[in-house]
């Protein structure tokens, strides 16, 4: 059977310039596509890939990229705004990877435009009064 996810990969600095992603296409004979790649303040690697291949390659190659320390995370989970909580402070407009938070210059109040979003989970321990919010 194939399979076709949309995953996103936490690189430690450690493996940041490692061919593991080549090694992952080749070895484990799957296609992909990179949608999003981007290094955090804190040097960690973060791609966002869509795979697809037969379901034991696919499997396999989860695997090995746990085994070779990718932390890695499904789609499935979304990160939402608390709107009620929110002080439009911007602390998540330099962290986020994706620029997924706008400043209006007008109003002075932030955006969150969730389609950018990749659920990296960074602005959730940045935002102080914890408006950001994960679920899955
Ligand atoms: S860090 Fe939190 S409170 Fe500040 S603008 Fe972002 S979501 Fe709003
Ligand atoms: S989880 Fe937060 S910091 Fe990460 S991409 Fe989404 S909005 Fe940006």
């Amino acid at each position: 059977m194939t399979v076709s996810r949309r995953i996103v990969l936490h690189f430690p600095r450690r493996l940041v310039d490692r061919p593991i992603v080549y090694r992952l296409i080749k070895d484990y004979d799957l296609e992909f596509n990179i949608l999003k790649a981007s290094v955090t303040p804190e040097e960690e690697g973060l791609m966002v890939l869509e795979l697809k291949g037969d379901q034991q390659n696919y499997d396999q190659g989860i695997n090995y990229l746990g085994e070779a320390g990718v932390q890695i995370q499904s789609l499935s989970q979304t990160v939402t705004r608390n709107e009620e909580r929110c002080t439009h402070c911007g602390a998540c407009i330099t962290i986020c990877p994706t620029s997924a938070f706008e400043l209006d210059p007008v109003t002075r109040q932030v955006r969150f435009v969730d389609e950018k979003c990749v659920v990296c989970e960074l602005c959730i321990k940045a935002c102080p009064p914890r408006a950001m919010e994960l679920h899955f």
